[in-house]
Parts: structure tokens; sequence; C-alpha cells
């Protein structure tokens, strides 16, 4: 088994469940999971299809997007997913999908707020549109890198997608379908044309609270392992 078949493995069965569930349509969206210690992750190949693909074809990279394997072209996104490894040391798994109802809200510019305790738990305070950049470019990565230092696990691209982070890939996973519930609860909300009522925001620090504690101690892991 070569270095990287374990990470290459898990993007490959995470790609392909989130596309049988309907977060990934087509090959829109892309994924990666940080690789400890090394400065490096492995992604998506760029355009293929998810159910075709199997662990050789995902590309390893190291944060200047030099390859490390893999012999087909890395997702156009590679730069964003590089730059939020190197900002959020919390985070190990990034998803970026086109998921309907998510996308559905940054068309109305309509940022989530604090609904629900497991979306206050997981995703952070809030979910809030990063505006729009087109897609695959450094002003994208420049744009996101900016945005996402508020500790959020989630954020909506303008007329774009979603990106939701995890401090594993599972926990990235999970995020994505809550994010994808949360979605579609307040756009219905939002039609009702009712007040919107939200939790309590005592409720709400104390969940995000949590969620810090999460990340702070996966962040000293991480630099515990690159020696830092
Ligand atoms: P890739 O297929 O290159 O990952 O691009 C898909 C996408 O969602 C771009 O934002
Ligand atoms: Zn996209």
């Amino acid at each position: 088994m070569g270095n990287y078949d374990a990470f290459k493995k898990q993007v490959v069965d995470t790609a392909q469940d989130l596309t049988r569930k309907g977060y990934l349509m087509a090959t829109g969206g892309n994924l990666s999971v940080r690789i400890p210690g090394q400065n490096a992750f492995a992604i998506t190949p760029s355009d293929y299809d998810y159910f075709k693909m199997t662990p050789d074809d995902v590309c390893v990279l190291d944060f200047d997007l030099k390859r490390l394997e893999g012999r087909l072209k890395p997702s156009v996104e590679s730069a964003m997913h590089a730059a939020v490894y190197q900002v959020r040391a919390d985070v190990n798994a990034i998803v970026h999908t086109h998921q309907v109802y998510a996308s559905a809200l940054t068309l109305i510019q309509a940022p989530i707020p604090a609904l629900f305790d497991e979306q206050t738990r997981f995703l952070g305070r809030s979910v809030e549109i990063i505006p729009y950049v087109p897609s695959g470019t450094g002003l994208l990565k420049n744009t996101v890198a900016k945005h996402i230092r508020n500790h959020n696990n989630a954020f909506m691209m303008q007329n774009h997608g979603a990106l939701v982070f995890g401090t594993d890939m599972e926990r990235a996973a999970h995020n994505v379908e809550i994010l994808e519930k949360c979605s579609l609860a307040y756009l219905l909300a939002i039609c009702s044309e009712r007040k919107v009522s939200k939790v309590p925001l005592a409720v709400r620090e104390i969940a995000f609270a949590k969620l810090r504690k999460d990340q702070e101690r996966v962040a000293k892991n991480a630099l515990e392992a690159s020696g830092e």
C-alpha cells in the first residue's frame, strides 16, 4: 500500500456516498482531506465522474499545488482547498458542493441565522454568504481565505454553492447534510412570510463554545504532528 492510499480511499468513498445522496451531482463540486503533518492534501480530480473514480484517480498535492501523486488534472478549486487548510488548522476535510437548497439561498442572498441546535453545534453561529467570485480563480481563493476566519464550518458561495469543513471527513460529510436540512427549512420558513424564530442567543453561544473546543483540540494535534 502507498503512503496516501487510505486518504485517497476516503475521498472516493465520501464522494460516491454524497453523490448517491444527491449532494454532489454529475461532476460538480469537489472534496479533499488533509494529510496530517505534511502540508499536503488528497483531492478529487477535475471534471471527473464520481462513480467512475478509483483511489488511483485521486490527486495528492502540497500547499503550493505541487503534485505528489496522481496523473489526472486536480480540481480547479485546489488552491481554495489549500488556502483553507493553511488558514484553519482545525479543518481536516473540506467538501464543496452545488447542493440545491443552499445554492438557492445564495441567489436571494439569505444567510442562515442560528435556527437549530445541531446547526450551532456543528456549523457555527450562522451560515454566511461569501460574495460572488468566478469558480476556479485566485480571487475566489483569496475571498474564501478572508471569510473563514470566524471559525464557522459552513459557508455559501453566492451564485455557486456550499463550502463545508470538518475536523475529519465523516464530520464534513455530516455537516453537508445538516446544511442542506437547514437550507430547506429556512427557505420554506421564508416563503411563509411569517417571522422566523431562532435559537436563544445563550444556547447558540454554549453550542459554539463546544465547537470551538473541538476545533482547538484538533488544531493543537495538527500543530504537534507538523512539529511546530
Ligand atoms: P472541478 O471538477 O474542477 O473540481 O470543478 C467543479 C467545481 O465545482 C468548480 O467550482
Ligand atoms: Zn463549484
